[in-house]
């Protein structure tokens, strides 16, 4: 029997990056005190923060939930619920109804963000938008960049792990995307326009996320997106794990490395100009943001000042 180091009681949780055998007590107690000094060392929160949480009802954005509710007495923050419901038939309403759960057994103030108040849903941009994943990107960073300037919040927090981040920082590094690779890190500050961002899981492998939510009974949907299976990042979340199976370590190695070599060596790489889009007011790189011209692709009309949709749960 594989014990846990800690305690010697029977170990439930192998973590091979670390060669560590823990029980789920200790595992528990280890992937939060992990969560806490990211949050240290990237200065993600300052002590009186209005956070957003940003929740798909995914088994990554549900531990971020739990994690930051549990820690939002002892580190001073208000934490503050994000939902979009994005209009993907069969998929949306099983994810908005797990976050809402969520928020209510928490007792956390919530919104919910409808795409098709804005007049389109994901569904519509098939077969007009041929990588339907990044279009879905850009319209989720406006929504809750939006909502979570609306609401006050000081902090939007996404539960991105160290599999998103380094899937970005490998597709980037593959197109020579400067300006992403730039603009990667686990803490975006605030920009006109912009609520500053944070990635709390981001040195969090996604297979202790997935560990921490089974041990600790969180519901999730495991059900995947219709549109996830031609999306590249699986493949390279996939070709991340398998270099970890041979490599234990390896994906903490990137991530460092990157932090600490790379991303300050790009500090200089010229960043869009920020101004407001003619169309809705918010910041954008171009007169029309990406998310205007997204809509009216699909409705082919202008939507001038488009106000946001009222508030649900808050
Ligand atoms: Fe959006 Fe693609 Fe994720 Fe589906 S898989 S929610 S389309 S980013
Ligand atoms: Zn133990
Ligand atoms: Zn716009």
């Amino acid at each position: 029997m594989v014990r846990c180091r800690l305690c010697g009681r029977a170990a439930t949780v192998r973590l091979r990056y670390a060669n560590l055998s823990l029980c789920k007590e200790h595992f528990i107690k280890f992937f939060e005190r992990r969560v806490l000094r990211s949050i240290n060392r990237y200065g993600m929160f300052r002590r009186g923060d209005r956070v957003a949480v940003a929740v798909s009802g995914g088994k990554d954005s549900v531990v971020l939930l739990q994690v930051l509710y549990d820690l939002s007495e002892r580190i001073g923050i208000e934490v503050v619920g994000l939902t979009i419901d994005l209009g993907i038939a069969g998929y949306s309403n099983a994810y908005l109804e797990v976050a809402k759960r969520h928020y209510e057994r928490l007792s956390i103030p919530y919104r919910v963000i409808r795409l098709r108040d804005y007049g389109f849903t994901v569904d519509e941009l098939v077969g007009i938008r041929r990588n339907v994943c990044s279009a879905c990107g850009v319209i989720k960073r406006y929504l809750l960049n939006r909502a979570a300037r609306e609401e006050g919040a000081d902090v939007l927090a996404t539960g991105h792990s160290m599999d998103d981040f380094l899937s970005v920082l490998l597709q980037a590094y593959i197109r020579g995307d400067l300006e992403t690779l730039a603009k990667l890190s686990p803490k975006l500050p605030k920009a006109d326009g912009l609520v500053a961002r944070v990635k709390p899981l981001v040195e969090t492998p996604e297979r202790d996320v997935l560990a921490y939510a089974l041990l600790r009974e969180l519901e999730y949907v495991e059900e995947e997106c219709p549109y996830a299976k031609g999306a590249t990042s699986v493949e390279y979340k996939m070709i991340l794990n398998s270099l970890e199976d041979r490599h234990p370590g390896i994906k903490f190695q990137m991530l460092r490395a990157f932090m600490s070599r790379i991303q300050p060596a790009l500090k200089t790489e010229k960043k869009g100009f920020l101004r407001r889009c003619e169309e809705c007011g918010e910041p954008s790189s171009r007169n029309v943001c990406q998310f205007c011209r997204l809509r009216k692709l699909v409705t082919g009309e202008a939507g001038k000042h488009l106000s946001s949709n009222p508030v649900s749960g808050m």
